[in-house]
């Protein structure tokens, strides 16, 4: 599938440099993983925003939703587990920004509000579909950084969110089913997929599916 005719920008001007990307064809778009307002706002510009799409419950990754989906009228598409745990501020962890600001060495000390997203318009189990003007969307339910996580694929390109990083594991947060989970569908997931895939993930640099998998 050709995709050069869907214009990506990656949105990064926020305070834990979570990567918003705004994907742009004609005059219609679709953002993943909202974070910074203003700043998607200003790079949607005049275009019709049609849906959100989510690769996890974190609140870094979720902050905005509610509010474009209200301006824009946007439809939301979340895997099954991280439409519920996007509700809850301790499973998307708005509860304890103030500990991992900490964490990350935020200084001054730094916290956000708690937050609660609405379930998603549309939910998935293991894997989803959307065909958008001639382009098809494959999301697929990636367990393993948290339960709800999941990559999203389209063209040559690959969202993976908190999935999968060039240069730093993907962390677990303790949790040994989890990370059972990653090894056992994540990781096998990664290798079925072509290596010339670009990947766009939730943080840090983009880079070639074939650089980590080698
Ligand atoms: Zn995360």
């Amino acid at each position: 599938m050709d995709t050069s005719s869907i214009k990506i920008v990656t949105c990064n001007n926020n305070d834990i440099k979570i990567n918003s990307y705004v994907l742009t064809y004609q005059n219609y778009s679709i953002v993943i993983d909202p974070n910074n307002y203003e700043e998607i706002i200003e790079t949607l510009k005049d275009t019709k925003l049609e849906y959100i799409f989510l690769t996890h419950e974190h609140f870094d990754h979720i902050l905005c939703v509610d509010k474009l989906r209200e301006y824009y009228g946007a439809k939301l598409i979340a895997q099954k587990l991280t439409s519920k745990n996007i509700q809850s501020s301790s499973k998307n962890l708005s509860k304890f920004s103030e500990i991992i600001f900490d964490f990350m060495k935020k200084t001054p000390k730094y916290k956000i509000n708690e937050i609660s997203v609405n379930s998603a318009d549309i939910e998935y189990d293991d894997i989803f579909k959307l065909e958008w003007y001639g382009y098809t969307f494959f999301f697929k339910h990636t367990p393993g950084h948290t339960e709800g996580s999941s990559c999203i694929y389209v063209g040559n390109y690959l969202f993976t969110g908190d999935s999968l990083f060039k240069n730093i594991n993907t962390s677990f947060f303790g949790n040994k089913k989890l990370k059972n989970d990653y090894l056992n569908i994540t990781i096998p997931f990664f290798y079925s997929l072509d290596k010339n895939l670009l990947v766009l993930p939730g943080h840090y640099e983009s880079f070639l599916l074939e650089e980590k998998l080698k």
